[in-house]
């Protein structure tokens, strides 16, 4: 029978007859594991560093925590389920899993292409990180085309490989789309069998199922799974889906720079898999009532969301056509003035909890100009729509009336 990812989540991978009849997997809270004897050890060594292809009827065992555990590997399953892709690797954080996957990539002399706005935090490790170690970065212009792309590159960065694509699609905190099919053309201009160049998409704002960036073209779809997978704000989690290729390789970038994620956390972060479908649907209808209430409020200058493209951005329709089949839980709220009345705004939510993070349960609210992307210029940040009068707000499951009320109370404090 052919299974509902809904379904899956509570079930694929796990036979409870193999756990003592354990309804849910047990936490392997332990960081070695006992050989059968010295050949087994020596075996999964040389399957786990690649060094010997693992023989047909043969089965790997546990080795040593930091290279994975039964409970990071039922959470990989089911990932990759769910994103309708090969394989999954799960990290300790969304930046383990972002600089993970960049330091695999990124080798000196070559350059990054990538979109803005991203995240403050891989805003930072681009351009301070990977930047000392002659890794240049290539900032792609919005508005020019594939073809247009391919040939500026080309001649700012002659001699110069390009070791990847890196997109954040919808962007954090503007909303702003990027085609993924688009990057695609751009990423199989610079490719070959001997220099294999990924599209990596960090698709945290959306989560798998409201956005098929596989099917769309992309090689590394990356998440801070503190977000919408995790959903509860009560872990910080990273994860990368893709090819058994592409995560081969970060596999092992994992088990070298050590960033993986732990059992416990594993174990929560499948435990919010069973509910993800349910949240996301949930929280998208939240959304929708909230950003339509708010349209009209006197205090508001614009209400961006991915429900209401036509009325801030006609032109990525298509994109959201072609590559999406959800609008999502995050909505850009620009006020009418600037810091001090949006901080005025924030100050007064009840029902909304200030604070950075988003896909929770929980609606929050935060000042992307002064917290999340703070280490951005202050001069860039206007240019890529970061101004001082926008609120980023990620909806939660409570009650939309409840929700309106509060954001109603607190802009009318600023009429
Ligand atoms: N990517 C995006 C779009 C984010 O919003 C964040 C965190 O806010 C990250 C990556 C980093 O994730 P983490 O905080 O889990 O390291």
């Amino acid at each position: 029978m052919n299974k509902k990812p809904s379904t899956e989540m509570l079930g694929h991978g796990y036979h409870a007859a193999h756990y003592h009849g354990s309804m849910k997997q047990p936490i392997y809270q332990t960081s070695t594991y006992e050989f059968p004897n010295a050949q087994a050890g020596k075996n999964y060594f040389a399957w786990a560093t690649g060094k010997e292809e693992m023989p047909e009827g043969e089965s790997m065992g546990n080795i040593y925590s930091r290279l994975g555990s039964p409970n990071t590997q039922l959470l990989e399953k089911r990932l990759a389920l769910l994103d309708e892709c090969d394989e999954a690797v799960v990290f300790a954080s969304g930046m383990a899993a972002i600089s993970s996957a960049l330091l695999e990539v990124a080798k000196p002399g070559t350059v990054l292409l990538h979109t803005g706005p991203v995240y403050g935090g891989t805003h930072s490790f681009i351009h301070h990180y990977l930047a000392q170690f002659n890794v240049y970065s290539y900032t792609i212009d919005r508005n020019l085309n594939a073809e247009e792309i391919i040939v500026d590159v080309r001649s700012k960065y002659p001699n110069t490989p390009v070791c990847g694509f890196f997109t954040e699609t919808p962007a954090n905190p503007t909303m702003d789309l990027y085609s993924i099919q688009k990057a695609r053309v751009i990423v199989d201009a610079f490719t070959s069998d001997e220099w294999p160049v990924p599209l990596i998409v960090d698709n945290t704002y959306m989560g798998p199922l409201m956005s098929a960036q596989h099917a769309n073209g992309a090689d590394i779809v990356l998440y801070s799974a503190t977000k919408n997978l995790g959903g509860h704000s009560d872990i910080i989690a990273g994860a990368a889906t893709g090819s058994s290729y592409w995560m081969g390789r970060l596999r092992m970038a994992r088990t070298f720079i050590g960033g993986i994620l732990g059992p416990m956390d594993s174990w929560l972060l499948l435990r919010s898999l069973e509910t993800f479908e349910l949240r996301t649907k949930a929280q998208q209808a939240n959304t929708h009532k909230v950003a339509e209430a708010l349209a009209n409020h006197p205090a508001i200058e614009a209400v961006k969301y991915l429900g209401n493209l036509e009325s801030w951005a006609p032109d990525m329709l298509e994109t959201f056509n072609d590559e999406y089949s959800g609008t999502g839980s995050m909505i850009a709220m620009h006020i009418k003035g600037r810091e001090k009345e949006a901080f005025k705004v924030l100050d007064h939510l009840e029902v909304f909890k200030l604070g950075v993070s988003l896909g929770s349960t929980e609606s929050l609210a935060e000042h992307p100009f002064s917290m999340t992307h703070a280490k951005v210029d202050d001069e860039l940040k206007p240019k890529i729509g970061i101004t001082e009068n926008l609120i980023r707000l990620s909806i939660g499951v409570e009650d939309a009336e409840d929700l309106i009320h509060d954001l109603n109370t607190a802009l009318n404090l600023i009429i």
